[in-house]
């Protein structure tokens, strides 16, 4: 993720030609009066402060995969109406002032629209005051290269360290050619230190979860979406084998409780033991174990766990 800022709040009529790229978007003809227009600034081409740096080419890409991504405002999560669209962006550059890259600074500007119904009257108020500054952008790109010997750090790491100085010359990370732009989110906290951005399908997990915490919508491209049911269908064995082992010490607890404590009700103990995770059932199987009977402590079993019922009086 990384931050944009909303530069200014125009609260003037969308113009004629505004409202024909926002009408692209609508399911029906919007009046100029129906729409709120605001710009914001979605990221440039300066070192930021995780050391990355989006080239002017890759602003250029950026521009076109932004056009129609809606923003997600961060206390309404599930974003219920109350969504922003970007309908127009555009690079601008500042022949005048040079980036540390040595690059004319350009910066990507984008222009959103809310319909102005009561839902989201609060937030055009506060977008005017000037409040809900912050938005967090995210997006996918096929390389970072380190600026001292250009290597592509997701795919071999070098040896040189972001932040620090190699001859003089400070080092940064490219991120070059953007693939997929996710939505954006206005966020009240500045967001995580940790820039979301992304070479895709290998992290799609990853970026993914920083995605969902950020607040906002996910949009996943194809490679994303496959590496993402790979990693849930993973995940789901490993919890099954972990549910059932989960299951075994369960029964284990309840077996040997009888023993330890006889005159303890058995529905007492089956409702303590599927309360605890699996490290207080082994404290507490370790505990009682020194009770039980000889046949259980050496791993016997009795022949059927429902008959655990009968030890209890
Ligand atoms: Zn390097």
């Amino acid at each position: 993720m990384k931050q944009a800022v909303i530069q200014k709040a125009a609260d003037t009529p969308a113009t004629g030609e505004q409202l024909a790229k926002i009408n692209r978007f609508s399911r029906r003809e919007l009046s100029a009066e129906e729409v709120y227009v605001f710009s914001l600034l979605l990221c440039d081409n300066e070192v930021d402060r995780d050391y990355e740096r989006f080239p002017a080419a890759s602003l250029e890409k950026l521009a076109a995969l932004f056009v129609g991504k809606t923003g997600i405002f961060d206390h309404n999560p599930r974003g219920e109406n109350q969504t922003a669209r970007i309908f127009e962006t555009a690079v601008e550059t500042d022949q005048g002032r040079l980036t540390a890259a040595g690059e004319p600074y350009a910066a990507l500007r984008a222009w959103a629209y809310m319909v102005r119904c009561d839902k989201n009257a609060d937030l055009i108020l506060e977008i005017d005051a000037g409040i809900k500054k912050e938005v967090s952008v995210g997006c996918a790109v096929e390389r970072a290269e380190c600026s001292i010997c250009g290597a592509d750090v997701r795919e071999r790491p070098c040896a040189h360290e972001v932040g620090q100085e190699y001859g003089g010359a400070l080092c940064w990370h490219e991120l070059r050619n953007p693939t997929d732009a996710y939505e954006w989110s206005f966020v009240a906290v500045p967001a995580q230190k940790r820039a979301g951005v992304t070479k895709g399908a290998h992290t799609a997990g990853e970026d993914l979860v920083k995605s969902l915490e950020g607040g906002g919508g996910v949009t996943l491209g194809h490679a994303q979406a496959l590496a993402l049911a790979k990693q849930l269908r993973e995940l789901g064995a490993l919890a099954e084998a972990g549910r059932a082992r989960l299951m075994e010490k369960r029964k284990e607890f309840v077996r040997l409780a009888a023993f330890a404590l006889p005159a303890l009700d058995a529905a007492a103990a089956e409702s303590a033991a599927a309360g605890m995770d699996e490290g207080q059932l082994d404290a507490f199987c370790k505990g009682f174990a020194g009770k039980a009977p000889a046949f259980l402590q050496l791993g016997g079993k009795p022949e059927k766990p429902s008959d655990n019922g009968a030890f209890c009086i």
